[in-house]
């Protein structure tokens, strides 16, 4: 049974890969073409923010269970089962992007010349189904010169992991999803698998690849149905007195059926996978002849919950130029300092357009924020420096530092102190008794 793998790319996927896989004992060879990254691997540093990611980077990098290849040909070289976890972006009308997955793999394949012994090539990064068996197999057994099932195996591997708890998520799946390109491609997975997961081994569900690849898009669309739905019945609940989404998402989310996670009404969903998923399912969809109407539905959705947010805002304050708006958090999620298409993005340029200043404020995502808004914004660098002299507050990323925040602090600090909470941390009783408190999903007060 192999106990060495190799990961080609160290981003947020093959970093949770790699450490997952050290700290359970198996060697990891890690390699990536960006040089910056695999620097910081050597020394110990991650290259995103993830909390207590780095102490277990740096013990696996001590008991030397992490090594930076410098090649692909060493990586493959020295191991035994190689993931490909490379980025797999959109292309501007929403197809994916296959560049990284066809240069790795080429890679791969000129590596696997030069290997003895049996090699397996699992594919973790997300790809539409049919590449793996349409696009890497051949490629691979181009550049190799090999066969696929005889002198190397094939895999794909979805990966399921949140960002902020990535390394935790690798430890605790519920579920692995194995497609395989031949039984023993599987085999050979499965027993790494069974090897990690001792104990605590969780249901493993194997099928061929393209079936493989499809979970992995069906799972996140279905994830992001469930984001646009209840924020559809979040507007409802607005215009209807007294009712509050939070009561109701609470209810439905009691049916065993429906279950409470992601029921949470606020501005939608962002991050470097779900809109990137849903746009390139629609877009294989369509080059099908299907037609997704669910999934454009969910999409129109969540563009709409920015555009109903603003509406929100207009009809408080009237004409935003000049006025000063802040937003409290500015990473699609807390505890990641990740900002790919994160909903602060939208917000803050249709309030540029509008003539609006924006200040900002985030924990950890302010670095990143400004490759993307430059000088366009006032960046603060506390809670108090960002609402001081606003006249409306946007809560964005649901930071736990903010649901310590008092009414008495926006009072203090801003010009008019109007507080719209896009992700429902604030209880509406105190608020909405003490300012003017904006909240997704809250229905008028009774009127009389
Ligand atoms: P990322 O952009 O953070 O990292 C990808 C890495 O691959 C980069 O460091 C890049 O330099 C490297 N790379 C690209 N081409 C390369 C090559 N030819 N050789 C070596 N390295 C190369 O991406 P990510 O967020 O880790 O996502 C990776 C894949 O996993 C994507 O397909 C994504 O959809 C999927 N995924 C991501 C998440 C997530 O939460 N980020 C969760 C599940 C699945």
């Amino acid at each position: 049974m192999s106990q060495s793998v190799s990961t080609i790319g160290v981003g947020y996927v093959g970093v949770s890969t790699s450490v997952g896989f050290a700290a359970k004992g198996c060697k990891v060879l890690a390699y990536d073409k960006d040089l910056a990254k695999t620097n910081l691997l050597i020394e110990g540093l991650s290259p995103f923010y993830e909390r207590e990611l780095e102490e277990h980077l740096q013990r696996v990098r001590r008991d030397g269970f992490f090594e930076i290849a410098s090649n692909v040909e060493e990586a493959v070289k020295n191991t035994d089962i190689t993931f490909v976890t490379v980025g797999t972006p959109s292309r501007a009308d929403g197809t994916i992007n296959l560049d990284y997955i066809k240069a790795s793999t080429t890679d791969i394949g000129k590596a696997l010349v030069k290997k003895e012994g049996y090699h397996l090539v699992v594919v973790k990064s997300t790809v539409i189904p049919g590449t793996t068996v349409n696009m890497v197999k051949p490629l691979l057994e181009k550049t190799s010169n090999r066969q696929c099932g005889e002198d190397f195996g094939l895999c794909m591997n979805p990966e399921f992991l949140r960002e902020g708890s990535g390394l935790y998520d690798t430890i605790h799946p519920d579920r692995i999803v194995i497609g395989e390109y031949d039984r023993k491609s599987g085999d050979t997975l499965e027993s790494l698998y069974n090897h990690f997961h001792r104990e605590e081994k969780p249901p493993i569900v194997r099928t061929n690849l393209s079936t493989a690849e499809l979970i992995k898009y069906a799972n996140n669309a279905f994830l992001a149905t469930k984001i646009s739905y209840i924020n559809s019945i979040a507007n409802i609940c607005e215009k209807i007195p007294e009712t509050d989404i939070k009561t109701v998402a609470k209810a439905i989310g009691l049916d065993k059926r429906i279950n409470p996670k992601f029921l949470r009404a606020g501005l939608g969903y962002g991050g470097s996978c779900f809109p990137k998923d849903l746009k390139a399912l629609i877009a294989f969809s369509k080059q099908n002849n299907y037609h997704p109407s669910l999934l454009k539905a969910v999409q129109k959705v969540n563009q709409q919950q920015i555009d109903h947010v603003i509406d929100r805002i207009e009809t408080q304050l009237g004409e935003l130029t000049n006025k000063k708006i802040c937003l409290l958090g500015l990473s699609f999620k807390p505890d990641t300092d990740d900002m790919r298409e994160a909903r602060s993005i939208p917000i803050i340029n249709q309030l540029l357009a509008k003539g609006a200043r924006i200040a900002v404020y985030d924990p950890i995502a302010i670095s990143n924020a400004k490759v993307i808004f430059g000088n366009e914004v006032e960046y603060a660098s506390s809670v108090p420096e960002c609402l001081e002299n606003s006249e409306c507050c946007i809560l964005v990323t649901e930071w736990s530092e903010f649901k310590e925040l008092e009414p008495e602090d926006f009072i203090k600090k801003m010009k008019t102190p109007l507080l719209v909470d896009g992700r429902r941390i604030f209880d509406p009783e105190i608020f909405g008794q003490k300012l003017k408190y904006v909240a997704i999903g809250l229905g008028p007060p009774k009127i009389g």
